[in-house]
C-alpha cells in the first residue's frame, strides 16, 4: 500500500514516520505524476491558504479533485482537514477546498488567545483517550448526514470520518500514539 503525503508545505515527515511505523510505504507527493502513483493521500497541517495556492501552481489541483471524487482514501490533519472540507468558514475568498468530506470547517476556530492547546480526547472506537495537540486549529461547525463524528472538544467535532476520508483538527502525527493513523489505514487506505 503506497500512501502519499502531500509535500508542498507543512508537517510532512512526522506523517511519513507514523505511516512507516504502521507498515505502510509513504511517498512524498509534489507533482501530478507522484499523485497518480499512490493509493491514498495524507494532507498534512500547515497553512491551508498557502497549500491551496501551491496546489494550483503545482498543477495538482485538478488531479487531486479527480482522485478524491473517485474515492481515493484521504486523511487530512488541521490545514489538511480544511483543504478536504466541503466548506471553509473564515477562509480567504480565493482559498480552495476539495469537498472530499461533507463538513463545514471554521479556520482558527478556537480563537486567537488560545492559539495552541492540548486535550485528552475520547475517540469513538478507541479504548483509551488520545492526546490531541491543537495548533491554530479549526473545528467543524456542520456535518452532513453521512459523516461520523469520532471526537469533539466542548461539543465541537474535531475528528470526523466519511467512508475512506478521515479528518482531524489536531495533529496525531506529533505524538507517538499511532491509533488515529491506524484508523485511517483501516478505513480504506
Ligand atoms: N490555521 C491554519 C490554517 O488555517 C491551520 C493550522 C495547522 O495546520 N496547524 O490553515
Amino acid at each position: 500500500m503506497k500512501v502519499g503525503v502531500l509535500a508542498l508545505q507543512g508537517a510532512v515527515e512526522p506523517h511519513a514516520e507514523a505511516l512507516r511505523d504502521l507498515g505502510a510505504a509513504p511517498a512524498p507527493v509534489r507533482t501530478p505524476a507522484q499523485l497518480a502513483d499512490v493509493d491514498a493521500l495524507v494532507v498534512p497541517g500547515g497553512e491551508s491558504t498557502t497549500m491551496s495556492k501551491l496546489l494550483d501552481t503545482s498543477g495538482l489541483a485538478g488531479p487531486l479533485s479527480d482522485r478524491l471524487a473517485s474515492g481515493m482514501p484521504a486523511f487530512g490533519t488541521c490545514a489538511g482537514m480544511i483543504v478536504l472540507a466541503r466548506e471553509v468558514l473564515d477562509g480567504r475568498a480565493d482559498q480552495r477546498s476539495y469537498g472530499a468530506i461533507d463538513i463545514a470547517v471554521r479556520r482558527n476556530a478556537f480563537g486567537r488567545q488560545v492559539d495552541s492547546f492540548e486535550a485528552e480526547l475520547d475517540v469513538a472506537g478507541l479504548e483509551d483517550s488520545f492526546h490531541g495537540v491543537f495548533i491554530r486549529a479549526p473545528f467543524v461547525e456542520a456535518v452532513g448526514p453521512h459523516v461520523e463524528v469520532l471526537a469533539a472538544v466542548d461539543g465541537h467535532p474535531v475528528l470526523c470520518r466519511s467512508g475512506p476520508v478521515l479528518v482531524a483538527a489536531f495533529h496525531p502525527e506529533l505524538t507517538p500514539d499511532r491509533r488515529v493513523h491506524r484508523l485511517f489505514l483501516e478505513a480504506g487506505a
